[in-house]
């Protein structure tokens, strides 16, 4: 029941310092979805064994190069593989004509593309499947961005295998029990169904947010988020700078996160002047103590509150 998340490009604008530029792949279930894939994605996935033939989805917050770059070459190879499953991507407007004419000029895919847009100003239900729900959120950056924000559905209730024994409770009865319902005994008494079951682990949640100046709203928008990732572009040196470029500084970051109630903050999107990160991370954890410096490579786990 796994729900992981594998950074595989950490740096902004350029890729740098060993940093390659924006990419994240998550896996749910064994659901796999790509998040932003800037230059030199798929390169990382075969060194971290993110395996890319299975991501359905795709989900771009921007149409900035270092966020988006990496798209083209993923797709290509996924065609020279010999894939002919559809892939869909989640973008701003204006993703689909670039990429489509590209691929006009360079050679066709084996697979057809499904393009979605996102309002880009509005925080809503983007995409569902059985395992996840995903949300757009409303970023403020230079150009029209997304964050996204990952939560799994809710499980139904646990049976207690005792109690199916106890009451000798026949087995088609047991999904509408799971669903809530009670169960009535041969002799007309109710079980209540609080007595018959356990409520299901919590489900899990990560949210994106690259990339953005400082925006309060971002802090309600992902409210009791397990993990967040929050683009630090900036240190504080910079925090003059930050807005400007719509960028944050690791101390912003962490601010969001400690008003969100995050459980961990991922910090990401370094620039380029920066080779150290220790600053990101010394600031950040003076406002949000449980962050840690997103790499290339690193793998974050949200663990089952306990096992079903
Ligand atoms: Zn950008």
């Amino acid at each position: 029941m796994r729900f992981e998340l594998t950074l595989l490009g950490t740096n902004s604008a350029l890729p740098a310092f060993g940093r390659f530029p924006s990419s994240q792949a998550l896996n749910v279930q064994e659901n796999h979805y790509l998040i932003d894939c800037g230059e030199g994605a798929q390169i990382r996935m075969s060194e971290f064994g993110v395996r890319r033939s299975r991501i359905r989805q795709v989900f771009i917050s921007h149409l900035h190069g270092d966020h988006v770059y990496g798209l083209t070459g993923f797709l290509s190879s996924l065609a020279l593989l010999g894939r002919e499953e559809p892939m869909e991507i989640y973008s701003p407007p204006g993703l689909e004509e670039a990429i489509r004419v590209f691929l006009k000029h360079t050679g066709g895919l084996s697979f057809p593309l499904r393009f979605i847009e996102i309002d880009t100003g509005r925080h809503q239900l983007i995409f569902e499947d059985g395992i996840i729900e995903a949300y757009s959120l409303p970023l403020v950056h230079r150009v029209p961005t997304s964050g996204f924000l990952f939560r799994e559905k809710e499980r139904p209730r646990n049976m207690r295998p005792e109690k199916i024994e106890a009451y000798h409770i026949p087995y088609r009865d047991i999904p509408a029990i799971k669903s809530g319902a009670d169960y009535v005994l041969p002799n007309g008494r109710r079980v209540p169904n609080e007595e018959l079951t356990l409520p299901p682990p919590a489900p899990r949640s990560y949210a994106y947010c690259s990339d953005t100046a400082f925006h309060e709203p971002l802090a309600s928008m992902a409210r009791g988020v397990n993990l967040l990732y929050h683009e630090s572009t900036f240190c504080e040196d910079l925090r003059e700078q930050a807005p400007l470029t719509g960028h944050s500084t690791a101390r912003q970051a962490a601010e969001i996160a400690r008003l969100a109630g995050a459980g961990k903050l991922i910090l990401g999107h370094y620039s380029s002047r920066y080779k150290s990160l220790e600053t990101f991370l010394r600031e950040a954890r003076e406002v949000f103590p449980n962050t840690e410096l997103g790499l290339d490579g690193k793998v974050f786990e949200v663990p089952l509150e306990r096992e079903i």
